[in-house]
């Protein structure tokens, strides 16, 4: 057994569960587990080489400030890895993110500015833009701006990619991917371009989001809502190469929920919600198909952070998403 030195080198190099028990059809099923991330998510790998990219090209001197406008899990990434490497961070949020997660970055030692969440783009507090802001009037900071950051796309193209590849001994006929940055989509697609021509993307998008219409028609109007966490957007992220994909599926989150928590149930992995949204596209795929296929999508993040609302069956009855039992009993549903 490997001794490591830094909790920086636990990120990556992820296990892949086959799933026996989800009926996946013809086909063979695979879940690579970037929940075992040493952060809880699949934005580790990113938030490291964004940062050691910014040190290879002298934007990030020892001891210098990051900025980034994030309360999400490229957020709980940076401040691992800046903590580790000595670095300040600050982390502009808008103010309707969870307490949780505010408490988990302080306590990580993030400087955490809230700012408002009912404004938009262009105005100043806007919390992408109160963040560039941020970044030029401190003398040497670096504003990370990961949905323009090729350092993004570059981890998946470097590190996700391969591993999978020789994982699955190159054999991979297709990988279900959501797209929020669309660092993890376009990357893959980079890599496997080059050494996989054949291996199909197909993109699992929460049902409000845009993307999918994008795939499908090109163009896009108005963008619904929609209650998973990290995909689906109102834009298309021009990291995520979308027009190399050609079949994109629609979840609702009532499908994404009920997913991620039987795949809790019947196969033992704590994921949270994008992972049922990516896992219920690759289910429906694999069971549409007519001969033996390789599919592989991800447990982006860990489960921990929604216990009280996707695993909680009160939040699950608010929100209309399960039904009370028939005949009124609740009992076997009060922890
Ligand atoms: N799932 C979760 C839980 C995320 O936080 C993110 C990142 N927002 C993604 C999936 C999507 O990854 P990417 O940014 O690479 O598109």
């Amino acid at each position: 057994m490997t001794i490591y030195h830094s909790v920086t080198d636990l990120i990556g190099h992820t296990p892949v569960l086959q799933l026996h028990k989800l009926d996946a059809g013809v086909c063979d099923l695979f879940l690579k587990l970037e929940n075992q991330n040493p952060g809880g998510s699949i934005k580790d790998r990113v938030a490291l080489s964004m940062i050691q990219e910014a040190e290879k090209q002298g934007l990030l001197q020892p001891g210098g400030t990051i900025v980034e406008a994030t309360a999400g899990n490229t957020g709980l990434g940076l401040a691992l890895i800046a903590a580790q490497k000595g670095y300040r961070l600050i982390l502009v949020v808008p103010d309707k993110m969870s307490r949780e997660k505010i408490f988990h970055l302080r306590a990580l030692g993030v400087q955490v500015v809230l700012t408002r969440s009912d404004v938009g783009k262009g105005h100043p507090a806007y919390y992408q833009d109160y963040a560039q802001r941020l970044s030029k009037e401190i003398p040497g900071a670096f504003y990370i701006d990961q949905f323009n950051n090729n350092a993004n796309p570059l981890a998946h193209r470097t590190t996700t990619a391969p591993e999978l590849y020789e994982q699955l001994d190159g054999r991979i006929d297709a990988i279900v991917v959501g797209v929020g940055s669309g660092g993890t989509l376009g990357g893959l697609q980079a890599w496997f371009a080059g050494h996989s021509p054949h291996t199909e993307f197909v993109l699992a998008d929460p049902a409000g989001s845009i993307l999918a219409d994008q795939v499908e028609t090109g163009h896009y109007g108005e963008a619904g809502s929609w209650l998973v966490e990290g995909i689906g957007e109102d834009f298309v992220p021009p990291l995520a190469m979308i027009d190399g994909v050609q079949k994109a599926l629609r979840i609702s989150d009532r499908e994404a929920f009920t997913t991620a928590r039987e795949l809790l149930k019947v196969e033992g992995i704590l994921a949270g919600s994008s992972t049922g949204t990516l896992l219920a596209a690759a289910l429906r795929y694999c069971r549409a198909q007519t001969s033996p296929k390789r599919v592989v999508t991800f447990a982006c993040d860990s489960g921990n952070k929604y216990l009280s609302k996707m695993f909680n069956d009160d939040w699950m009855r608010q929100q209309g998403l399960i039904s009370r039992p028939e005949n009124g009993d609740l009992r076997d549903f009060i922890a």
